[in-house]
């Protein structure tokens, strides 16, 4: 684990080397050239400069051992520099992460360290052209060399798609169908037969090199099986999703920050009838407050996710992994979209940035398992808590939301813990009507259930801040106050969501008769869940008056 006060100094040099290296300018030629700056890239890894790569290595192989919450912290910040640069370094985690949960010491030893103390660049092998969702339907083949009654290699042939880095990298992990199941090879740059195209020309990330691979007879050694048992290769790839999709998370979590922290001064310095756009509650409050309130959920989220994974939670934390990328990239995308908005014809152009973080921020919802892809995990997952508790699992942890509220009255747990009660029942309904058989269903719950579980971290997150427990190396940019506001607004809408759409899910599937539709309205708490909403706009102004700087510290208030 690495101090608090080492990670402040590696995010202040990456701060400073952004600054020096990759000002507005630079990225904006580099976008319109459709160039990945690899130079920058390598200096970013090189262990005798910034050595980025260094954080996520154990100590024992050379770097500095950093956890996930180290790692969303670097990866939040490279986001806001740059999402394209972000992905190449990202590539480099992604691909070696298969060798940090399942390979052999000897594997460990030599690929981890190589990457400690060369900055040796990876590529993270698993799309192809007819399996990316699905990467069951994998086509890329590796078959068995026999020598001597063993196996001494591997032929790999095969495609693969939309690779990062898959130009440039000088090791590329490789999912193949051995005989036994999907595998991990490594597979060396400039190994006979491994070819790559033309980078893609892209929407976004237009800094990071996307290209398609080729594999034809390539061969590897026996030892670059990883783990040395073949058919590890999707277990692998699951153990180790919790905490890559917290890094796609910070990055949804670092674009979106970043568009809104261009709107935010950019507004209060246009004018228009006759005052700054920052005065303009119609502006603020559409524009900017609401997706302030969803980020920092997804903060918090994120931030939970991550400390239980530092803690040696049991399990990889899939589904967290799978909510916090949801929440944050849907976020992410949101705020930046709207800070076009916010700029106006400005906004539209190449100049203000914006327009450029929006492109790059799209990706977040796509790469690493899509919205929808997420939205089937969480729902799943989630469903199956639901039937092994006979429906109490959201009820439980509404009422412990009950008892934070009583405590701390402030940070919107009553709202949040209305979201889960209402989503205890849209799920017991949907049990009982059998309308997980919709697909639509099913997924649409994956999105209420992500929205309810934030609302539930960000009033806890509030509340850890209002008792000064909050982890030491967390972002500390609201105060208590101003935290507890974010934590009301976002309450708010995800009790107002979860109920509202719950119900127009349940009873578009036929889930209730007539007969049964105000018992269901009155179980989903709908007349509480609006009579929270009183208060709603006084929040509001007061988040706008924190993000514009236009108060002074105020003291809690109740919601
Ligand atoms: C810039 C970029 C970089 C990338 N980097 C890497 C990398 O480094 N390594 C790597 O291995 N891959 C990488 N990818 C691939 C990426 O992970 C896949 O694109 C992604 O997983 C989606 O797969 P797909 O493109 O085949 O889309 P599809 O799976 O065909 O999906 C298309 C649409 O259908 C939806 N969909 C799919 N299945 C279902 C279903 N069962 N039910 C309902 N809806 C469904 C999806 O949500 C999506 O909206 C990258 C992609 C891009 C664009």
């Amino acid at each position: 684990m690495i101090t608090a006060k080492t990670l402040k100094l590696s995010l202040k040099s990456l701060k400073d080397f952004a600054k020096k290296r990759l000002p507005d300018e630079t990225l904006i030629q580099l976008d319109e050239r459709d160039e990945c700056p690899l130079e920058i890239v390598r200096h970013m890894c090189d262990p005798d400069k910034l050595g980025i790569q260094l954080l996520f290595i154990p100590e024992e192989f050379g770097g500095m051992g950093g956890g996930a919450f180290d790692v969303y912290c670097v990866c939040e910040e490279m986001a806001r520099i740059d999402l394209g640069i972000a992905t190449a370094v990202l590539a480099t985690f992604l691909g070696s992460d298969p060798i940090t949960v399942g390979a052999t010491a000897e594997q460990k030893k030599l690929w981890l360290s190589r990457i400690a103390e060369e900055g040796l660049l990876f590529a993270y092998g698993a799309t192809e052209p007819e399996a990316g969702s699905d990467l069951g339907n994998l086509r890329t083949t590796a078959d068995r060399i026999m020598q001597d009654g063993r196996v001494a290699g591997y032929k790999i042939n095969g495609n693969k798609q939309w690779i990062s880095n898959g130009g440039v990298a000088d090791v590329c992990t490789v999912l193949a169908n051995t005989p036994a199941g999907p595998s991990w090879f490594i597979v060396e740059k400039g190994a006979k037969g491994f070819t790559h195209d033309e980078p893609e020309d892209k929407h976004g990330i237009r800094l990071s090199n996307t290209a398609a691979l080729a594999l034809n007879d390539v061969y590897v050694d026996a030892d670059r099986l990883i783990g040395g048992v073949e058919g590890q290769g999707l277990n692998q790839a699951q153990a180790v999703f919790g905490y890559t999709r917290l890094m796609v998370a910070a990055f949804g979590l670092g674009g979106g920050w970043a568009a809104l922290d261009r709107a935010i001064p950019y507004s209060t310095k246009r004018i228009q009838a006759g005052a700054p756009l920052s005065e303009k509650q119609g502006y603020t409050h559409k524009l900017i407050v609401p997706h302030a309130a969803r980020l920092e959920a997804a903060r918090a989220y994120i931030e939970e996710t991550a400390l239980r994974i530092d803690a040696g939670s049991e399990g990889s934390l899939n589904t967290e992994g799978a909510i916090a990328k949801y929440m944050a990239s849907e976020a992410g995308n949101a705020a930046a979209e709207a800070s076009i908005q916010a700029l106006g014809g400005y906004g539209y152009t190449h100049e203000y940035m914006v327009e450029k973080i929006s492109r790059d921020v799209r990706i977040t919802t796509i790469y690493e398992g899509t919205s929808e892809i997420m939205e089937m995990t969480i729902s799943r997952d989630r469903w199956q808590l639901h039937l092994k508790t006979r429906g109490q699992h959201y009820h439980d942890q509404a009422r412990e939301l009950e008892a934070l509220d009583a405590r701390h009255p402030e940070v919107g747990a009553g709202a949040a813990a209305l979201a889960l009660h209402a989503l205890a029942e849209v799920m017991e309904k949907a049990r009982l009507g059998r309308l997980t058989r919709y697909q639509h269903i099913l997924l649409r719950l994956g999105e209420l259930i992500a929205f309810a579980e934030c609302a539930g971290s960000l009033a806890r997150r509030a509340a850890l801040m209002a008792e000064g427990k909050l982890e030491e190396k967390a972002s500390r940019r609201f105060d208590a106050a101003a935290l507890a506001a974010l934590s009301r607004v976002f309450a708010r809408e995800a009790a107002l969501k979860v109920a509202e759409e719950g119900l127009r899910w349940v009873a578009g599937a036929g889930g209730v008769s007539a007969a049964e539709m105000a018992p269901f309205e009155n179980s989903l708490g709908l007349p509480a869940v609006h009579q929270a909403q009183a208060g709603l706009i006084s929040d509001m102004d007061y988040v706008a008056d924190v993000l514009y700087g236009r108060t002074t510290k105020r003291t809690v208030q109740a919601a």
